[in-house]
């Protein structure tokens, strides 16, 4: 039988295949070819099953091959890496201008990071009903043109007014979709208006002190009752999305925008900082790429955490 894994406990998997939720076990070791995890098979995963002789429990005999998986580096001292999920299909996130703000930085690494993942991003711009200020306006749809320019997709949201939930729903239908964002944005509360009857804990993972060095959380994925079609992806304990390791010669890659200029750099290894004839350079002070977004770039580049109280726009 063929199914998805919706949770794992570590030595348990949930599959759901045919309609029916099975308890697996694995048998035997799986390696996945170029990756070094403590766990072998993640919420997410497509998996052959075979059941039992009781006919209750099955046994994974079969992993197929993910589309794209995200990874948090495990706590213990192997250094290994822990699969948070696969096969995602949209992640998106959150943002506030204010109460909380997020940053360009920010919504920047968590773009340039699902880049890097392969999953497509959505940015909703959440708390619309209290944009009352001139200045927030100004400031929201600044961004909003920096970043559909670049060609992602923003949606204005407001959970309390409903103000494009069904927009952000039919972006969901068939799809496995994760929501990040800081902590107050408001990700419990659409989970909530999307589907009220899931019982999430996405509420509790914004809590960096319950984030204890040994606890060892797991994904968890959830069909939505009003939409069977589509599944949501719940990563309790992890802050924000994963991590990517970049080298210099790729950050790059990961902003679309840069990326398309690369081969117009006189030097095919550019990382357009220092080069000369760098088309990258010569496309911000042209203003065809945003100073934010250059800076974030170089923040990555030089593996800084984000500087998230540089101010929007210079
Ligand atoms: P989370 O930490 O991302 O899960 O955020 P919550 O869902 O807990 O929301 C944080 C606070 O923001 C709560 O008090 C929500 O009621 C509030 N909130 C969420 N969405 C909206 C919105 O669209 N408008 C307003 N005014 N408040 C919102
Ligand atoms: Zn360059």
């Amino acid at each position: 039988m063929e199914g998805v894994v919706i949770k794992s406990t570590g030595s348990w998997y949930t599959v759901l295949a045919g309609n029916r939720e099975i308890a697996c076990r694995i048998k035997g070791k799986f390696r996945i070819k170029g990756i070094k995890s403590t766990n072998p098979v993640t919420v997410g995963d497509h998996v052959t099953i075979e059941m039992e002789e009781n006919e209750e429990n099955g046994v994974i005999t079969q992993i197929h091959d993910r589309k794209n998986y995200i990874i948090r580096k495990s706590v213990n001292l192997s250094k290994q890496t822990h699969i948070i999920a696969a096969n995602i299909d949209v992640a998106f996130l959150l943002v506030t201008l204010d109460e909380p703000p997020t940053f360009p930085a920010f919504i920047d690494r968590f773009l340039a990071t699902a880049e890097a993942y392969d999953i497509p991003a959505i940015l909703l711009f959440n708390k619309i009903d209290l944009y009352t200020s001139e200045e927030l306006i100004q400031k929201k749809d600044k961004l909003i043109e920096l970043y559909e320019k670049i060609g992602y997709k923003c949606i204005e949201i407001s959970v309390k007014t409903e103000l494009n939930i069904d927009l952000v729903k039919q972006e969901m239908i068939g799809k496995v979709s994760m929501f990040t964002g800081h902590s107050g944005v408001g990700k419990s509360s659409l989970i909530n208006k999307i589907s009220p009857d899931l019982d999430l804990k996405t509420a509790e993972i914004s809590n960096q002190h319950k984030q204890g060095q040994h606890t060892t959380t797991f994904a968890e994925m959830f069909i939505l009752p009003t939409d069977p079609e589509s599944y949501i992806i719940d990563t309790p304990g992890i802050k924000g999305f994963g991590v990517v390791d970049f080298s210099d010669e790729e950050v790059g890659d990961f902003f679309p925008e840069i990326f398309a200029l690369k081969s117009l750099c006189k030097f095919s290894n550019c990382i357009h900082v220092n080069e000369p004839k760098c088309a990258v350079k010569k496309a911000l002070e042209e203003g065809e790429i945003a100073n934010s977004r250059y800076r974030s770039y170089l923040q990555i580049l030089a593996g800084e955490e984000e500087h998230y109280r540089t101010d929007f726009f210079e």
